[in-house]
């Protein structure tokens, strides 16, 4: 078994509703489970103009192969009925493997770690919700890069579960 870290990501048709699922799903694939959910961030889009994002990070524990895991969240994507329209634009739901153990990957269809993962407020934070003291292959820690990236507009939301 491994852990992995899958960051989800939504700004079309009720974000909040939509990421609710995806924790749900992420949940139900097969060997896999849910270890622990970040708090829900609200932040900026990057890419073109387009509405705020809700964003947050998922720890599951998984015996899929890394390409499996990407195949099951492509499947929960187009679930979701994700449609590509532009680069970085608006979409329903965007799952990004973060981290899958201390693994390396690099492959024509999945980069791990996540290649924005160091840069992006929107991952770091949440990520720390889970495991403040996680460290990268790169041997990089979590809170190197979390004192090196701005909160930057990034809204954590309360807890109303
Ligand atoms: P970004 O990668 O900057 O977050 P994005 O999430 O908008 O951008 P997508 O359109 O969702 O990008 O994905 C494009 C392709 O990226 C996917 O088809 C997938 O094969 C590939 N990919 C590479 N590495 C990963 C990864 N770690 N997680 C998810 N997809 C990845
Ligand atoms: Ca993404
Ligand atoms: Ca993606």
């Amino acid at each position: 078994m491994v852990l992995a870290y899958i960051g989800l990501g939504s700004n079309l048709e009720n974000p909040l509703d939509q990421v609710e699922r995806a924790f749900q799903e992420l949940g139900s694939l097969a060997d896999t489970s849910l270890l622990a959910r970040s708090a829900l961030y609200q932040s900026r889009a990057i890419g073109p103009e387009q509405p705020d994002y809700i964003n947050a990070v998922a720890q599951l524990e998984t015996s899929l192969a890394p390409l499996d895991l990407l195949d099951a969240l492509q499947s929960i994507e187009q679930a979701h009925r994700r449609v590509r329209l532009q680069h970085w634009g608006p979409r329903t739901l965007d799952l990004d493997l973060l981290l899958y153990g201390n693994d390396t990957i690099q492959h024509p269809r999945l980069n791990v770690p996540h290649p924005y993962l160091t840069q992006r407020s929107f991952v770091l934070y949440p990520l720390a919700d889970i495991d403040p003291n996680l460290q990268l292959p790169s041997s990089q820690s979590l809170q190197t890069l979390l004192s090196q990236c701005p909160f930057d507009g990034l809204v954590r939301l309360p807890d109303t579960r």
